[in-house]
This record gives structure tokens, sequence and C-alpha cells, in this order.
């Protein structure tokens, strides 16, 4: 074991004695996209001791391009991503314990799932549960690492509870549903999750050997035009989280998805939203799929899905049943 990780006990940052506090730690990764599958083999190839990583959803072959843990045999087999991460990772390294979990994380299992973790690594792609990730990294005294990565840019902050600002003081709230790109709709090229994977992977690591030197900026980076920016975030005075208020995590904010009883389709209630603007919502979906719609309603079908979205928010997602699975497609192409 010790010749395995020689070449970064050997760096004066780790050293032996931060090897054996990496060995004794347990990172939760959730979300095992581009940013995930850059945390979780690193980490493990680092030696962190315990790896979980949550993620709901299967891999398809437009994730191949930056999702780097995965493969074409992956997709023929039909494996959720958490799993296919957790087999391919257990490959490269049989001495440390990796978990792989297929669910979604929302407000009613995210305190289970951070349990004895030392420290919780953001791979999502929606403000929603990043917001409830900040939640419980303040109310259990867990560090988060938030990361985000789109086009080509992306960028990232460490939240130590208790001593920096939280997300909630960056942001109030959820940004409202259909004027945030993502990468469904804007695209993204491998290098910027890669830049900003790393970033995260090397906070997660200061923080879990106890450095000093830990980043307490937001660093924001374009891998196209290769500029670095480092922001100064303040604490607010009125943010609720920093007051002890989880408003994510009681649930009052939460987007809920129920099954229609005796019809094959699902509806997805997003509270936050206010008024939805077909016009903008229409620009952004034309680019991934077929959209209709008239003053009362707009269809949009993508992938075989069909979905029905209203403009106070609300949307049904045609011939299923699986709530998960339509929370997801409301992530993906509406907004959180
Ligand atoms: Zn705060």
């Amino acid at each position: 074991m010790i010749d395995r990780y020689s070449r970064q006990t050997l760096f004066s940052g780790i050293g032996e004695e931060g090897q054996r506090r990496l060995g004794n730690s347990c990172v939760l990764i959730i979300g095992c996209g581009a940013l995930g599958t850059i945390m979780a083999t690193s980490l493990v190839r680092a030696g962190v001791g315990k790896t979980r990583i949550i993620d709901r959803d299967f891999i398809e072959y437009h994730n191949l391009q930056r999702q780097v843990i995965f493969d074409e045999d992956d997709i023929k087999n039909q494996l959720p991503k958490a799993i296919a991460a957790e087999r391919h990772l257990k490959k490269v390294n049989s001495s440390v314990e990796i978990e792989g979990i297929v669910a979604d994380v929302n407000y009613t299992n995210i305190e289970r799932c951070v349990r004895d973790a030392d420290i919780i690594l953001d791979g999502l792609d929606n403000f929603e549960t990043r917001l409830l990730i900040n939640d419980v990294s303040l109310k259990h005294k867990i560090p988060w690492v938030y990361g985000g990565a789109i086009s080509s840019y992306g960028m990232t902050m460490n939240i130590i509870p208790g001593e920096t600002p939280c997300l909630r003081c960056l942001i109030a709230t959820v940004p409202a549903p259909g004027l945030v790109p993502t990468c469904d709709t804007a695209g993204v090229i491998g290098p910027a999750p890669f830049i900003i994977g790393s970033l995260q992977t090397v906070e997660a690591m200061k923080i879990l050997v106890g450095a000093k030197e830990i980043n307490r900026q937001l660093v924001c980076i374009d891998v196209w035009t290769e500029s670095l920016d480092r922001l100064e975030i303040r604490a607010h005075e009125d943010c609720p989280a920093c007051q002890g208020k989880y408003e994510f995590l009681d649930g009052g904010f939460g987007m809920r998805a129920t099954s229609l009883c005796g019809q094959d389709a699902v509806q997805v209630l997003n509270p936050k939203v206010a008024g939805l603007s077909f016009n903008e919502l229409e620009t952004r979906l034309k680019a991934v799929g077929e959209v209709t719609y008239n003053e009362f309603m707009l269809n949009f079908t993508v992938g075989g899905r069909e979905m029905v979205i209203f403009p106070d928010g609300r949307a049904i997602v045609k011939n299923t049943t699986d709530e998960s699975l339509a929370r997801g497609l409301y992530a993906k192409y509406i907004g959180t």
C-alpha cells in the first residue's frame, strides 16, 4: 500500500500523516456525471478510505464525451452510473471501499445519504439539490465543495460550516426555471468539468488532511479563453441557512412529482415558479427537441418522451409512472 501512494506521500502537502487521514476518510459524491467521475476516479486512486457515489441516471452515448470512467459496454449493459462507477473503480483500487447508490437525492433521504461523510462533493447539474446539500452541510457541520461546469466555463467554492459564507449567501434561491442554461441546452466541452472537478478534488484532499491553505473564494475558470477569476464572497446577513433555517431540507421549496392516478403520466409541481415564458422556453428547447405551444400549454418531445408544460411551471410527463424519471426530465429541460 505504501508503494501505491509513494508519489503522493512524497509531496509535502500530503506526507505519511496526510495519507493516513485520507485512508480514514469517507467522501460522499452526489451526482456522477463529468464532475463526479473526475472526482471519484481521482479520490479512489488517492486512497480515500470510503467513497460513496449517488446518482439517479443511466449512461447514454452523449455522456462518454466527458464522463471519464464510463464506456460503451456500460451502455450495452444498461448500467446506472452509480453502479458502473463502483464496478470500474473497484478494479482501480481494491484496498478501499466504494459504494454506488442509485437514487434521486431529495429532502426525504439526504440526511441518510450523508451519514458518516467527512465531506460532500457536488457533481450535480441543478441548484435545487445544491441548496439542499448546503442545508444538510450547515445542519450537520459537514464541509462541502460546490462545483459546476457548462459550455467552456465553470466555478467552484468551498463551504466550511461556521467558517465561510454558504451557497445561499451567494444565491438567495433557485434561479427561475427556463432561464438557466444546462448542458443539455448549451452544451459543454470536457476540459471545463475536468478542471473544475480537479479543483474540487484538490480542495477535498486539503480539507481532509487538515491543510491550512484551503480556498475561501469563488473561483471561476473559462477553459476556452484560459481565464481565471477569484471572487470574494461575503456572508449575507439575511441568509436563512446561515441562521439555521433549512428551508430546502424542510421540503418547503422542493419540486414534487406525483404519479397521476389512472393515467400513465406523472405531474411535476414546482412551487417556486410564478410564471414561465413559453417564448424563452421554446427558444431554448427547440435546439434539442420538438416544441409547439399556444397560450395555455407547451408541448415538448425529446428522446421519445413527451412533456406538457403549463405557464405556472407545472408539467406532465406522459407515458411513465416513474416519478424520479419525471423529476429528472423536468430538472434537465425546464430547470429547477
Ligand atoms: Zn449563508
